[in-house]
């Protein structure tokens, strides 16, 4: 889809006209913006957006809070991972795991006070989360699309269930028969 630009007006500085990489049209350079990978000229923007659909911030932590900030860092990597931030979701996704295996560890360790783990699972979320509030905004603000609900919390469902018989058959092996 290499639109080739069509005999640009030779020395005529028609500038910095970039082909958008959407519709091929030529755009003033300083009109054009990346969203997701693409740098889209307006009309394309707004079409782009709209087919993103992240889980606005309140969600993330509302989530967080009613299952687990692991949780809502796995619904944050998805949002990084539609905006076209690769990268930047497998961290998050790596960090969520890392919670799982705090929670879990200070499940099985005896003396690890319940608010540290909570503090650390909390704190978590809100640092990675918090660095992506404005963009998720700005991202709704411009006509993003939201995540659907029903989807997002039957998934969640199954997450949580899964988690917890993967938790409660390690529990078993590590701790046989305790109490
Ligand atoms: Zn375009």
């Amino acid at each position: 889809m290499t639109n080739e630009p069509v005999a640009l007006a030779e020395g005529a500085p028609a500038a910095a006209a970039v082909p958008c990489e959407r519709c091929g049209g030529f755009t003033p350079e300083h009109e054009l913006a990346v969203v997701g990978t693409q740098r889209l000229c307006q009309a394309c923007q707004a079409l782009r957006r709209a087919e993103i659909a992240i889980h606005p911030y309140q969600r993330l932590l509302l989530f967080g809070v009613l299952t687990s900030p692991a949780v809502a860092l796995w619904l944050l990597a998805n949002n990084a991972s539609r905006l076209g931030e690769q990268r930047e979701a497998w961290v998050l996704r790596a960090l969520a795991v890392g919670l799982v295996v705090v929670a879990f560890g200070g499940n099985l360790v005896d003396g690890v006070p319940g608010t540290v783990v909570l503090a650390i699972q909390f704190g978590a979320l809100l640092f990675a989360s918090s660095r992506w509030k404005d963009r998720l905004d700005k991202h709704l603000l411009l006509g993003g699309a939201r995540a659907a609900l029903l989807p997002t919390i039957l998934g969640v469902i199954a997450a949580v269930v899964f988690m917890m018989l993967v938790a409660g058959t390690l529990l078993m092996v590590f701790r046989p028969a305790t109490g």
